[in-house]
């Protein structure tokens, strides 16, 4: 990479020009159109008549080192070396050749064992937040829970059938680093940390009271060392202060649960961006596969798929149709944890002397 793309101490994200197929450089900005030939097959035609054909395909996001060299493989055969992959973690081959189109779909399927699809009104693969191979927080796995809910969704990804795309996110702790979606599945923490006050005494003074969000973490003498306490009542089980400090633990088998929150996304051409609101809690953290998250997450796709307009996001519906018929036709309970009663709560509650779900 020049000096002059990525700067004197390449630092950033490289200058993606670089990266893009030569088809999509020369027609940069004068794209016309683009169609969807089929689930996960898109022509994209510009102003100047030049095609450029996509195949989309499903990735798992944590790959091998040889899966890798296998998607390079295919890119290099068919596709001028170029491949990209998409915000859901899909993974894109890019031709101008529409003769490619086949042979792509068969070596990502035979040489990969990838599906094709997620474009359109399809469940778009499904992501996941870093997990375990990159953080030390993680109390479920969230790799582990997106390949258990894409097996069951396969269907959905490789058809166009929804009223609007759907993305759906996994998070492994409350912190969610990256789990904003129409649909996301969150795990839920039940109790303060436990204080490891032994090891906290290695630090002079504890820096973890800064974290605390809900400043709950006060410093506290134990046997003539600094430690910490945590306030209970003010803890949110947010689990902020474990990232920060391996002495508060917040992890535990026993009581941790998933969550699922509905309604996020970012913004469009369409409508700004929406905050996802609590659906569903208290679903059993139970790998291998999580048949219980799995199944709520199918419950509320049926829902939409029955009464979404098209076009309509999942956040949409739920505003249009309301949330009271949301749980209706769900079936799942509403309950008090369902209101929001944090500090900021003024800000989203309905202020009328009526009260409406
Ligand atoms: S969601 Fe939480 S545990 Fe998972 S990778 Fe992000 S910060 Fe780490
Ligand atoms: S879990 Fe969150 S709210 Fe509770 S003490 Fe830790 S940082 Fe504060």
């Amino acid at each position: 990479m020049s000096e002059s793309t990525m700067g004197p101490r390449n630092q950033g994200a490289p200058d993606y020009n670089l990266h893009l197929h030569p088809m999509m450089a020369k027609n940069y900005g004068k794209w016309d159109h683009h169609e969807r030939l089929k689930p996960g097959v898109i022509r994209y035609t510009a102003e100047s008549g030049d095609n450029l054909y996509v195949v989309r395909a499903g990735s798992p996001r944590t790959m091998s080192p040889a899966t890798v060299h296998k998607i390079c493989d295919i890119a290099d055969r068919f596709c001028d070396g170029f491949v990209r992959f998409t915000i859901r973690c899909n993974v894109e081959f890019s031709t101008d050749k529409a003769e490619n189109i086949e042979p792509i779909i068969k070596a990502v399927k035979e040489e990969l064992g990838f599906p094709i699809g997620g474009t359109g009104n399809s469940v778009s693969n499904i992501a996941h937040t870093q997990g375990w191979l990159h953080c030390n927080l993680p109390a479920t796995d969230a790799s582990g829970a997106v390949k258990a809910l894409m097996d069951d969704l396969i269907d959905e990804f490789e058809k166009e059938e929804m009223p609007n795309r759907v993305h759906i996110s996994t998070s492994c702790c409350q912190i969610n680093c990256g789990s904003h979606a129409d649909i996301s599945i969150i795990v839920q923490h039940h109790h303060a940390p436990r204080i490891d006050h032994k090891n906290m005494m290695i630090c002079e003074l504890p820096k973890v009271v800064a974290i605390c969000p809900a400043a709950a973490i006060r410093p506290k003498m134990m046997n003539g060392a600094t430690s910490v306490e945590v306030v209970e009542e003010k803890c949110m089980y947010c689990g902020a202060c474990h990232g920060q400090c391996p002495s508060m633990e917040i992890r535990d088998a026993d009581t941790d649960t998933l969550s699922i929150w509905v309604g996020g996304k970012a913004s469009s051409t369409r409508g700004g961006p929406s905050q996802m609101k609590l659906a569903v809690w208290g679903i059993p953290n139970n790998p291998p596969r999580w048949p219980e998250a799995s199944d709520a997450v199918r419950k509320i796709l049926a829902a939409y798929k029955e009464g979404g307009k098209p076009w309509e996001r999942v956040g949409e519906w739920i505003e249009r149709i309301g949330w009271a018929k949301f749980f209706e036709k769900t079936g799942f309970p509403f309950t008090r944890y369902h209101i929001e009663d944090g500090p900021d709560a003024l800000t989203t509650f309905n202020r009328s002397s009526h009260v409406r779900l």
